[in-house]
């Protein structure tokens, strides 16, 4: 029913009847809580077949006026899931507009986690949604080195995506990149990028006119492994070749890492694999 009326609902005339009966839910539930706030809460939850919360449904319809509604409920709640839902699903569908209009209530809101740690740029990096990087890293630069619960900065979910035009900007504010490593791996964007079969961002890092992003090539994450070892144990030939072949003077094919395998005891080990299971 939320979603029915959110998403059909142009003029909100209903969408607004129910916000006034959540707030006149002002008595408390058996365990001191506000049956408002638990109210709020639900809407915010609950999702819909296409697993979408009712929050979603008028920013993906562009109805303002419900999200403007909704916007003053949060600012009179601080519901902080409220909020978070209203710009993750703005940013999700790239909606400027929307997320313009949110940013505006309170700037201070680019700031709400979610359960992962995942900040508002963490999300639009992950998208790869330039436009909406661009306009929350205008309200804040320091948000490019938030880490999420697992140790990721923005710019590594972008070069996990394969968002090049993202990579870039974030660069922009990354002036050592040898030293943006997440937590779980030790791993840099290049190797991220490389292990995940990224070739456009592997060749947009190396092929930079900053000399400090070909470095990337021969450093070791926590398992010592490189670049070169990342994709060719992942199977991306298409990056190994181009590893190999087109750095040939960059990438280092004697590295080895913490069980002294090189690259190409790696691609052996494949290949032994392979003619085994063949038998
Ligand atoms: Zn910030």
């Amino acid at each position: 029913m939320f979603h029915e009326i959110m998403s059909c609902d142009k003029r909100n005339i209903v969408g607004n009847m129910i916000f006034k009966v959540y707030e006149e839910y002002k008595t408390k539930d058996c365990s001191g809580k506000s049956l408002s706030n638990s109210c709020y809460e639900y809407v915010t939850d609950i999702v819909n077949h296409e697993k979408k919360t009712t929050l979603y449904l008028p920013v993906e319809n562009g109805n303002k006026d419900v999200v403007e509604v909704i916007l003053e409920k949060c600012g009179r709640n601080d519901n902080m899931r409220m909020r978070l839902s209203l710009l993750i699903a703005a940013i999700m569908i790239h909606n400027q507009e929307i997320l313009k209009m949110i940013i505006k209530k309170n700037s201070t809101w680019i700031h709400s986690m979610d359960k992962h740690d995942m900040f508002p740029p963490h999300y639009a990096a992950s998208i790869g949604y330039l436009e909406g990087v661009d306009l929350l890293l205008g309200l804040c630069k320091c948000c490019t080195i938030q880490r999420d619960k697992y140790g990721y900065f923005p710019i590594h979910l972008a070069s996990y995506g394969g968002h090049v035009k993202v990579v870039k900007k974030l660069l922009q504010y990354c002036p050592d990149p040898t030293k943006m490593l997440d937590t779980s791996h030790e791993r840099n964007i290049l190797h991220i990028a490389a292990k995940h079969g990224k070739y456009e961002v592997v060749c947009y890092i190396l092929e930079s006119e900053i000399p400090q992003h070909h470095k990337l090539i021969n450093l070791k994450d926590k398992n010592g492994d490189t670049t070169l070892h990342l994709a060719a144990r992942s199977l991306h030939p298409t990056i190994v070749y181009y590893l190999v072949n087109q750095n040939n003077k960059k990438v280092d094919l004697d590295l080895v890492n913490k069980n002294n395998e090189t690259t190409l005891d790696i691609v052996s080990s494949h290949y032994e694999l392979d003619k085994s299971s063949l038998r």
